[in-house]
């Protein structure tokens, strides 16, 4: 009786080789990925966050610009200044822009965006440098 002994291709870590989805493509992928490392960008994930870098670098486009009433204050920047702040306490800009390898041209507007929203306030130093300051909301409790 004869056993057929179905082989299946696999690659170093013994996962069974797949061939890319796109179309006229016959490359393997790794790690059971839909997609050969020349065409990853068809992978959605993928596709997002390359749109992602796009938008960013569109925000600080804007910034350089100084068009900081339109900067996005919630957006990655803006969030990331604030956190730094939040969890290192006051910095200057130019401390912030080494901290957060960021240029001055893009993070001083978005410290102006974040003040006129009232998220941070800055004070001059005794050597008149800029320090930025978290602005603490307190929620008020009414009725406990
Ligand atoms: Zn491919």
């Amino acid at each position: 009786m004869a056993v057929m002994v179905r082989r299946v291709a696999r690659g170093k870590d013994g996962i069974p080789t797949r061939h890319c989805d796109l179309a006229g493509c016959y490359n393997h992928t790794h790690g059971r990925k839909p997609y050969c490392t020349k065409h990853v960008f068809s992978m959605p994930y993928v596709q997002k966050l390359n749109q992602e870098i796009v938008d960013q670098e569109a925000e600080w486009d804007r910034a350089r610009h100084r068009a900081y009433p339109v900067l996005d204050v919630g957006g990655v920047t803006a969030q990331e200044i604030l956190m730094h702040v939040k969890l290192y306490g006051p910095r200057s800009v130019l401390r912030l822009c080494k901290d957060l390898n960021l240029e001055r041209a893009v993070v001083e507007p978005y410290i102006k965006a974040l003040q006129r929203k009232g998220h941070v306030r800055v004070s001059l130093n005794k050597r008149y440098v800029p320090i930025v300051h978290l602005v603490v909301h307190r929620q008020t409790r009414r009725g406990a």
